[in-house]
């Protein structure tokens, strides 16, 4: 089951069966040219109709979203395979995220004053976030409504138009998302799809956007860089993660097994966010074990998650717990056979060295580590040896706040998996291989925006400071004013 290419189309697949579920064109270079061209024109009216305008139109597909939630979570289990419920799960929360941003896009981008300081107190000085043009929202397909809509629903509320390519494993669900648009705001076409394989992506990266939000992995991320660096196009990269989670000696065993197991293995542990790592004070490191073999083995993987999305992931997956046991580690649930021709068992690894795949790169698949650490510092120092820094959860009654705030991830959750995720008012992101830059909340509005600082003179100066006509008396009296001010220590 791969994609497969006939003429200047390509096909999607259902990826439980193998079965063919839709064909779509692979759109060219040209064509996704013409996208950006027409894209040009539907931005300027999308951005006349100011906050008012745009919030009410948004509203419109928000409340089409919400209607339709079980015709389009049908597409989105189709083309990834994952239960209903999960489908449900990431609707929920893209409308969540469509919601927050439009409601508060005036407040975060509308004009703001600054103070102007003593020596231009005559003038009044503010600043606003202005609409770049035409966003290219690139996405995956692990989550191809919620992922994409972190940055299409900001970039939109934000008052640009956007051209989406999605995923070519989730093409349907793209198609499906742009034609509801189009329904809600059929004026203009303020959101276009384009289609295709990694080209017509790339293509989007060089069509002359105003910026790229690439959601992927840190592999295409560096491509879509190097491309977008020709032009100087800004980016922002949302690539993968090796999330870990901390146990405290005083943590609720029973909640951090829970979060372990579902941060895990739900979505088949293809979320960017899941949890791949986990490091256990030795203290309650046994009990916790114990915990988490119990409710891994009680996990079902045909009902509570889906098949892997990406048949080449299963060669990763492969050869990650391949790594791990020969390296010395011991799998306590599933193992070398958990990895079928679709699915793949939970898999629980314990005694794997640090330096092996299975810890250092992303697995993406229903894998986890579990390291044993003699204090919370050394599971501090072990999550953050990682080239990726996206997200982290810890389990800790006294300590949470302190070790969250230790942890070099973009975001962490406290005693419960990923909550992160679903606040619209946080922003979301990472560091190093996890790429840069944040979507959702406010800093995922102003990341589509461009600040434009106004400074209007309300009345002249009695000290002219900008002009040749300053005086050796001017500049006295404000050398002196300036050591009054700051020259003290
Ligand atoms: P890929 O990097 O393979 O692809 C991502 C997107 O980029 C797809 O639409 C792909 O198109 C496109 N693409 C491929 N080549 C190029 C190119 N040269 N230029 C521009 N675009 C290109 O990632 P996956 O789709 O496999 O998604 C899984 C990854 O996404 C994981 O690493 C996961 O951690 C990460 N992810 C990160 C999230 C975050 O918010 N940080 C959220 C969700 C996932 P095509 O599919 O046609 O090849």
């Amino acid at each position: 089951m791969t994609t497969v290419l006939t003429g200047e189309t390509f096909e999607s697949f259902d990826p439980a069966t193998g079965e063919v579920v839709g064909t779509y064109p692979v759109h060219t270079a040209e064509q996704v040219q013409a996208a950006v061209a027409k894209a040009r024109d539907a931005a300027a009216w999308w951005e006349s109709l100011g906050f008012a305008g745009r919030a009410e139109r948004l509203a419109a597909w928000r409340a089409a979203l919400a209607q339709r939630m079980p015709e389009l979570g049908a597409v989105i289990t189709e083309e990834t395979g994952k239960p209903a419920g999960d489908a449900q799960l990431e609707l929920v929360l893209a409308i969540e995220h469509l919601a927050w941003a439009a409601k508060h896009a005036r407040k975060v981008l509308g004009p703001q004053r600054r103070a102007p300081g003593l020596l231009l107190s005559n003038q009044a000085a503010t600043v606003e976030y202005q609409p770049l043009g035409v966003v290219g929202v690139i996405g995956p397909w692990n989550y191809p409504v919620y992922t994409p809509l972190g940055s299409v629903s900001y970039a939109l509320a934000a008052g640009n138009a956007v051209v989406f390519k999605p995923s070519e494993f989730t093409p349907g669900v793209g198609k499906w998302l742009v034609e509801s648009f189009a329904e809600a705001v059929p004026e203009h076409p303020v959101l276009q799809l384009v289609t295709g394989l990694g080209e017509t992506g790339a293509a989007l990266t060089k069509a002359g956007v105003d910026k790229i939000a690439f959601t992927g992995s840190a592999a295409t991320g560096k491509k879509v860089m190097a491309a977008a660096a020709e032009t100087l196009t800004p980016v922002v990269i949302e690539a993968g993660g090796k999330d870990p989670l901390l146990v405290d000696a005083d943590a609720d065993l029973d909640a951090a097994a829970d979060a372990t197991v579902w941060g895990a293995f739900s979505n088949a542990g293809q979320t960017c966010a899941g949890v791949e790592r986990v490091y256990v004070h030795e203290r309650v490191h046994d009990a916790f074990v114990a915990k988490v073999v119990a409710k891994a083995g009680a996990v079902d993987a045909g009902k509570q998650y889906g098949p892997m999305t990406m048949p080449a992931q299963l060669d990763v997956v492969r050869k990650h717990i391949d790594d791990a046991l020969a390296a010395g580690g011991r799998a306590l649930v599933g193992g070398r056979d958990a990895v079928g021709d679709r699915y793949v068992e939970p898999t629980v690894l314990v005694d794997v060295p640090e330096d092996c795949s299975a810890v250092r790169e992303e697995t993406f698949g229903p894998t986890v580590t579990i390291a044993k650490v003699a204090d919370m510092d050394e599971a501090v120092e072990k999550a953050n040896d990682s080239a990726y820094g996206l997200g982290s959860t810890v389990f800790s009654k006294a300590r949470g706040m302190e070790l969250a705030r230790r942890l070099r991830t973009g975001q962490t959750a406290i005693n419960a998996p990923l909550s992160f995720a679903g606040i619209a008012s946080l922003p979301f992101g990472g560091s190093g291989e996890s790429g840069f830059g944040r979507i959702h909340g406010p800093e995922g509005l102003r990341e589509f925006a461009r600040p434009k600082a106004i400074a209007r003179q309300r009345f002249t100066a009695p000290i002219a400071l900008t002009s040749f006509a300053r005086s050796k008396k001017t500049e006295a009296i404000v050398g002196k004013l300036i050591a009054k001010l700051h020259g003290k220590g």
